[in-house]
């Protein structure tokens, strides 16, 4: 047999890109942290049922793309296919919706799975951080969570990314207009499998990438003619917040997204160097979500941004993070007391929180200092059996080459000064 392979539609996150995906998480989480929204962390896996009833039946998420098992002792589970529904779920069952705390505002970081046609920017594994603000109907919160996630591609220095807004209008007015759309479709020419999601989710039918439907919508009803008096005020405001902080979107009426679970505001964000994987995230509204999982009403904002796609827009865009070098200190003993004594150092170093590394391994002099100059460490500390003699070690700046000789006792508080 030949060496394993990771599962098809997944990828191993290995050094040195791994620190970008590091970098991107964290840049993502850093807005929300400073917003008010706490962690939450939830099971990678749920009761199947979660997602049927949460995502939607009739979703393809659901229905095509959900990672379910039986366990041995008889349950139904899935692989959570995104956060949303666990994160509700997870804020029900801890009783953090209590009146007189709501919103509850939550972010949380993780791998979601699923059964995907894996291809550039679409993985069976991927990774997404996202943000949820529980039980409140306020559209500053919906015009907060759009601010924070284009403050957060905008930290990471994306540029070239839009953000699609759209309103779905809410329980009033969009059965009326989904009869209408219904209606309208029933009149096309379409598949087999495109008139059965016409009759259980029209809306999605918007949403078919395909030109020989696109072609088909032209003169479909809008949703935007039949939102009600409450959802148009509604979103004007969200519109109204969003402008007013200086940050641009694009009015999208046909944006329809893949979970049944949203109502009134809806929005993505896409980059345009990722070809037909364009949306880098995503997010809008659900205020009846909680009632579908048998939870009291809870109307609900939140957003997921995929960390794997970012990082790809990043890539698109030319885009560098600035990641400081892992090792401040790079230590090469010659010999085996200088060894135990530089061991010791690395240990006392890293103890007072400098990042500290070791040539292991037993090389050379040339080869450890090979070493150190991968490591992207500012100092090296060289020591061998005289310097040990004389009580000192040499300390080298790599940038400059510059060596002095440093009392052993003193090297801590030296790197510590030189690092300031
Ligand atoms: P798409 O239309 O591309 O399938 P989606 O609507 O299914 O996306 P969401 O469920 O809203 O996506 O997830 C939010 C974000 O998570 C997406 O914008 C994307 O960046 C990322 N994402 C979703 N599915 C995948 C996947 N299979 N591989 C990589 N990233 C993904
Ligand atoms: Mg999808």
């Amino acid at each position: 047999m030949s060496t394993f392979q990771a599962p098809k539609g997944t990828y191993d996150l290995l050094p040195p890109r791994s620190a970008t995906f590091l970098a991107v998480r964290e840049a993502i989480a850093a807005p929300l942290r400073n917003s008010g929204y706490g962690y939450v962390e939830t099971p990678g896996f749920e009761n199947v049922e979660l997602f049927s009833r949460g995502v939607g039946e009739s979703t393809d998420i659901v229905t095509k793309e959900m990672y379910t098992l039986t366990t041995k002792g008889g349950d139904q589970l899935a692989l959570r296919p995104e956060g949303t529904a666990s994160v509700l779920r997870a804020a029900l069952q801890g009783n953090l919706h209590k009146a007189g705390l709501l919103p509850v505002k939550l972010w949380y970081s993780g791998s979601y799975y699923r059964y995907e046609r894996a291809q550039a920017g679409r993985y069976r594994h991927f990774s997404q951080v996202g943000a949820e603000a529980i039980g409140a109907e306020d559209p500053a919160l919906d015009a907060e969570l759009i601010i924070l996630a284009d403050q957060a591609y905008r930290t990471l220095g994306l540029r070239n990314f839009r953000i699609l807004l759209n309103s779905l209008g809410d329980k009033e007015c969009r059965p009326v207009y989904r009869e209408a759309l219904q209606a309208f479709l029933r009149g096309l020419d379409l598949d087999e499998e495109t008139v059965r999601r016409a009759e259980i989710n029209p809306l999605r039918v918007l949403d078919d990438k395909r030109e020989s439907v696109q072609e088909q919508l032209t003169g479909a009803p809008m949703l935007r003619d039949y939102l009600c008096d409450a959802c148009k005020a509604y979103h004007e405001e969200v519109r109204a917040l969003v402008t007013a902080a200086g940050v641009a979107f694009e009015d999208d009426e046909k944006l329809v997204r893949g979970l049944d679970y949203y109502t009134r505001t809806t929005f993505e964000f896409v980059h345009d160097g990722l070809g037909s994987q364009s949306a880098v995230g995503g997010g809008g509204r659900y205020d009846g979500l909680s009632e579908m999982i048998g939870g009291p009403a809870l109307p609900s904002v939140g957003w997921a941004l995929g960390v794997d796609r970012t990082v790809l827009a990043l890539e698109a865009e030319g885009v560098a993070l600035d990641i400081p070098a892992a090792t401040s200190v790079f230590a090469v003993a010659l010999g085996e007391e200088a060894r135990r004594v530089l061991f010791g150092k690395v240990t006392e170093l890293r103890r007072a929180g400098v990042a500290a590394d070791f040539g292991y391994g037993g090389k050379g002099l040339k080869g450890a200092m090979k070493d150190a100059n991968r490591s992207g460490a500012r100092f090296a500390v060289v020591a061998g059996e005289r310097d040990l003699a004389e009580g000192v070690v040499q300390f080298k700046d790599m940038a400059s080459g510059e060596q002095t000789a440093v009392p052993l006792a003193e090297l801590v508080d030296t790197v510590r000064a030189r690092l300031a």
